[in-house]
């Protein structure tokens, strides 16, 4: 039997590629404006990072997390990245340097979820991270980074959806409130919102189960709960996100019971969706993560930052046709052949020619497939020192002496 990609996986074809490379060298782009510096971190870390950094009432760590062991040590596939940009923020001291540190990432990261249209267990994340900035300037940076990136792709019918889940304080009522209108209808809701109810009930709101979405729906729990009473800090940070995005002409939604999968967040909090992608219609979510540094051992650093799925932005964007190359060398002298693609190729063209020296037919065959233009050496040419060039889209040939490529 033929070994296929396990599921959930996917192989990244070279006629897709170009379509990835492009997104990278955008990020790349409007990032660096920014001064945005890139990270690359293991792709495997201590159990340890993520069951303390991503929080252990999450669907990813009760899970979701392709753990293993080696020599009794318990690591595990990155599910996301924050957790592993915070380690090696602290390993190597960063909180020393004067802030703000602003770093991005790229690369796979592992979740075992059920695969489905947008949803694999090998997926690619773009994010970006903002250390030691409390005011709500970083948060506004950050989306202000999203929707440029976003805009530089050529996206722009996206939903920008913010709301704030304040400091533990402002949640404790909250959380109350929540338990209160769910605890009629608690028996009904799926295992994991049972298991939420007492450690973490804002989760709740959270739930993909179409069963638990029913019944919020049929016992009108949004209505009930009134959204997160802010405090004055809280609510003053929240009105100058506002403010600022608000000056950079960035359109948002207010969404009070958007909640986000991880523990960590603080204050703002903040997805972007497009009406494009089905059930998963979120391209981007992030926020703030006040504690998270000092959850993982480092001292008290604001923090905020946002994922993106870059799968999701593949299947937003028209796919990029690959490029033509720029010459084929026809030719039935194979040595010729070879010593002509070298020196096209040194003028800094992309340059093939036929490997197994077949019919000049063939070769122009081929040509006209991948190339703009043949460029042929046959006998004559290469007697009286010439090439003939064929633009294989007009037909047309020219002689032309190598310099003058
Ligand atoms: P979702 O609610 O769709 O499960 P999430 O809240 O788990 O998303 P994050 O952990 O914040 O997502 O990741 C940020 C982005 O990464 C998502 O908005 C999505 O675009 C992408 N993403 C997350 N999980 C997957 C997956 N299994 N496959 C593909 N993309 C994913
Ligand atoms: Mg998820």
């Amino acid at each position: 039997m033929s070994i296929k990609a396990p599921k959930g996986t996917k192989d990244i074809l070279p006629d897709e590629i170009i379509n990835w490379q492009n997104i990278e060298n955008v990020a790349y782009e409007v990032f660096s404006k920014a001064n945005f510096k890139e990270i690359r971190t293991p792709i495997f870390e201590d159990t340890d990072l993520f069951e303390r950094g991503v929080g252990d009432t999450t669907d990813i760590v009760n899970k979701e997390m392709y753990t293993f062991l080696k020599s009794d040590r318990s690591l595990t596939l990155r599910p996301e990245n924050t957790a592993g940009v915070v380690r090696a923020y602290l390993e190597h001291n960063f909180y020393r340097e004067s802030p703000p540190i602003k770093l991005w990432y790229k690369g796979p990261m592992f979740r075992y979820e059920r695969p489905q249209a947008g949803r694999q267990r090998q997926f690619h994340q773009i994010g970006v991270e903002m250390f030691g900035v409390q005011d709500a300037s970083a948060d506004a940076e950050c989306i202000l980074l999203a929707t440029n990136f976003l805009k530089k792709l050529g996206l722009n019918d996206l939903v920008v959806e913010i709301n704030s889940l304040g400091c533990s304080e402002c949640r404790k009522e909250y959380k109350e409130q929540l338990k209160q209108a769910i605890a009629p209808f608690l028996d009904g809701l799926c295992d994991d919102c049972k298991n939420r109810y007492e450690k973490n009930p804002l989760r709740i709101l959270d739930c993909k189960n179409e069963i638990c979405n029913k019944l919020f729906d049929e016992n009108d729990l949004r209505n009930k709960v009134s959204g997160i009473k802010l405090c004055p800090e809280c609510s003053e940070h929240y009105s100058k996100l506002k403010s600022y995005l608000d000056v950079l002409n960035i359109k948002y939604v207010e969404n009070t019971f958007l909640v986000r999968g991880l523990d960590y967040y603080t204050k703002t909090v903040f997805e972007i969706k497009s009406n494009n992608l089905g059930s998963q219609n979120a391209v981007c979510g992030g926020g703030r993560y006040d504690g998270l540094v000092e959850t993982l051992g480092g001292p008290h650093t604001p923090a905020v930052g946002w994922a993106m799925g870059v799968e999701r932005l593949n299947s937003l964007i028209q796919p990029l046709q690959l490029k033509k190359i720029d010459y084929f060398v026809v030719s039935d002298n194979q040595k010729e052949a070879v010593k002509l693609t070298s020196s096209l190729r040194d003028k800094g063209y992309t340059v093939e020619f036929d490997y197994n020296s077949r019919k000049f037919a063939k070769q122009l065959e081929k040509a006209g497939k991948i190339s703009k233009f043949a460029v042929i050496l046959g006998e004559d040419e290469i007697k009286n020192n010439y090439l003939t060039v064929k633009n294989l889209e007009t037909a047309q040939q020219e002689k032309k002496k190598l310099e003058e490529l």
